[in-house]
């Protein structure tokens, strides 16, 4: 569980080594997402982008949800208005 509340908030604060993150610090990457080719920050990579619309909205199917987060504050109000064990995440 650790992992994933460290994971979520590297996601929330823009810290996971997207394109864009990697390129401001002279890595290798060309700042733009290998699926559409827009720049690659962590609302694009995680929410806005192609392939995690599709990603998302095959979840929101499977768990028969209506939620459908644009970005990472979107998803943090979506885990704090939710009854049960995501609403026993606490940050
Ligand atoms: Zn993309």
């Amino acid at each position: 569980m650790l992992k994933i509340k460290i994971f979520l908030w590297q996601m929330f604060q823009n810290r996971l080594p997207t394109a864009d993150n990697v390129a401001k610090r002279n890595g290798p990457s060309d700042w733009f997402c290998v699926v559409c080719g827009t720049i690659e920050a962590a609302n694009h990579a995680f929410f806005r982008c192609h392939l995690a619309r599709f990603s998302c909205s095959t979840v929101r199917a499977a768990l028969q949800q209506n939620w459908n987060p644009s970005s990472g504050a979107d998803l943090l109000q979506i885990i704090h208005t939710q009854k049960g064990a995501s609403a026993r995440i606490v940050w």
